[in-house]
């Protein structure tokens, strides 16, 4: 009977730390026991217990390497990022393996490459009649997937999601730009980790970067100004809409200089990294969306630039 009662204590005991750490409830029982001890700490966000499942299954570090091949006749990494969706998701249709997709695609990119992504993903005649519809419909430009896609019948424009929109949001990916240039380390890396504020276990759904306030923040990719904002949590940000359903953003700024609506190119400075919002210590907090899921940014670091494996739990920020 004791042992039985030892036993149920036990499990009570196991489940309450499991809850304190991962739980809405057991987060704010630690806050409230915590602000009965005198320490003061912020209110856990619950709301963010709840956002667990939305996180990316699709990490950066499955795609690479990057290393694009010198003789492709398409720009940047589209041809990579192409090879990548044919070879996990299956070519287009009129293609019986991925090689064959590929050098189709490599062939009519030399004969004529506008929309040529399109018409090798769903066919010449399909594309054709949706560009015109498009055109006559006063379209300001056919040749964007978002426009064109509206022209054409759900289960193609479905299919030109996996295939056009796909490899196109890989590739922006891929070419993503690292947002400091200035010597640093990774003081938090992307993943779960116990919240440096908080104090109980979150996901981090960006990388930490270490930079004394006042460094130059540079756009990872070209892109439209979605937002600059400023709230407790993020300080001062901007957000950056590079097309494709790629977005980077850019937190606890100390400065942004650039105001929403505005077009930057890769590399552009877009402010000075500051310590605002909720921080521990001046850095900048960068992410990357690809439809909506954050991934893991640290794998698109350049090469060069690359530091120890060590460095991902390198000092913390003071
Ligand atoms: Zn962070």
């Amino acid at each position: 009977m004791r042992r039985g009662g030892l036993l149920d204590a036990g499990i009570v005991l196991g489940i309450l730390v499991l809850a304190a750490g991962s739980t809405p409830v057991g987060a704010l029982g630690v806050w409230g026991i915590d602000a009965l001890r005198g320490v003061e700490r912020p209110m856990p966000q619950l709301v963010g217990f709840f956002s667990f499942s939305t996180r990316s299954h699709l990490t950066a570090a499955v795609l690479l390497p990057v290393r694009a091949p010198s003789d492709s006749p398409l720009p940047g990494a589209l041809e990579v990022a192409v090879e990548r969706v044919v070879r996990t998701s299956g070519p287009p249709q009129h293609y019986s393996t991925p090689e064959a997709a590929v050098e189709g695609l490599r062939q009519s990119w030399h004969e004529d490459h506008d929309l040529a992504l399109e018409r090798w993903a769903l066919g010449r005649d399909v594309v054709e009649r949706a560009a015109s519809r498009a055109r006559s419909a006063g379209s300001s430009d056919p040749t964007r997937w978002v426009e064109l896609r509206r022209w054409l019948p759900a289960h193609t424009a479905a299919e030109g999601d996996r295939l056009v929109q796909g490899p196109r949001a890989l590739a922006t990916v891929l070419e993503l730009a690292w947002p400091i240039q200035a010597p640093h380390h990774v003081t938090s890396g992307y993943g779960w980790r116990i919240h440096p504020t908080l104090g109980t276990k979150r996901f981090h759904n960006g990388i930490d970067l270490g930079v004394p306030i006042g460094t130059t923040v540079f756009a990872a990719q070209s892109g439209r100004i979605a937002v600059v904002g400023e709230n407790a949590v993020s300080g001062r940000f901007v957000v950056i809409d590079h097309d494709h359903d790629v977005r980077t953003a850019y937190c606890h700024l100390d400065q942004a200089n650039v105001t929403a609506g505005e077009h930057v190119e890769r590399g552009a400075p877009i402010g000075a990294s500051g310590n605002s919002g909720r921080s521990t210590g001046p850095h900048l907090h960068f992410m990357v969306r690809l439809a909506g899921e954050t991934l893991d940014p640290h794998p698109l670091r350049p090469e060069d630039d690359q530091t120890s494996p060590g460095a991902l739990h390198g000092p913390p920020v003071p």
